[in-house]
């Protein structure tokens, strides 16, 4: 009689132990269910990318002088310069310019040391492809321009968080107009000229 009284007892307390634990999740759930998403949901929502962003390295093959300075500051001489040198003109002729972005560590020496200013960094940053060999971008697919995230219609854009206004930090359903947190380049620029 009594063994049966305590297992009743026991199933008792399982069952209690059960749908407390049932409770404490479900109220998790629910409490998750009046938040606003943090999430953003690519492909058809995309950040902004900051201003210095460094993402796919921009070439413009007509301003370059193959002089491979980029080669010579780049922590591991990724660029591939392929030049010739004309006995005629007495001058290097460029044939092909290469950057295998598989490798790149998107450090952004040789965008700041070139001479002539064929570098630039962009705000690509969708790179990923099923053979890594297509990652090896020649001059043409360098001097291809990347489509920003604000001019793509079939995307919303949204502000990242140095964009958005102080204390908030999710880009869903932001007033518009709403200030930003962070300062704009230009704006710390004339402070501490301002402060000189
Ligand atoms: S960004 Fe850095 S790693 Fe990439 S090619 Fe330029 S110097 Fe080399
Ligand atoms: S540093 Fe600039 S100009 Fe010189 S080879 Fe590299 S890309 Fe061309």
């Amino acid at each position: 009689m009594f063994k049966i009284l305590k297992q009743v007892q026991d199933y008792a307390k399982g069952s209690f132990e059960a749908a407390k634990y049932i409770g404490q999740g479900l109220s998790v759930t629910f409490d998750h269910m009046r938040r606003r998403p943090v999430t953003v949901q690519y492909p058809y929502e995309k950040l902004i990318p900051s201003e210095r962003y460094r993402g796919r390295i921009h070439y413009e093959f007509d301003k370059c002088i193959s002089c491979e300075v980029c080669v010579r500051v780049c922590p591991i001489n990724l660029p591939i310069v392929d030049w010739v040198f004309n006995k005629q003109t007495k001058k290097k002729e460029l044939k092909h310019y290469s950057i295998d972005f598989g490798v790149c560590i998107f450090c952004g020496n040789c965008v700041e040391y070139c001479p002539t200013n064929c570098l630039s960094m962009t705000e690509e940053y969708e790179l990923a492809t099923y053979d890594r060999h297509e990652l090896n971008y020649d001059n043409v697919a360098l001097g291809r321009l990347p489509y920003k995230v604000t001019q793509d219609s079939m995307v919303t854009p949204l502000r990242e968080l140095g964009y958005l206004p102080k204390g908030v930090i999710e880009p869903h359903d932001l007033p518009k107009g709403a200030a930003r947190a962070g300062k704009f380049p230009e704006e710390i620029i004339k402070e501490t000229e301002a402060s000189k």
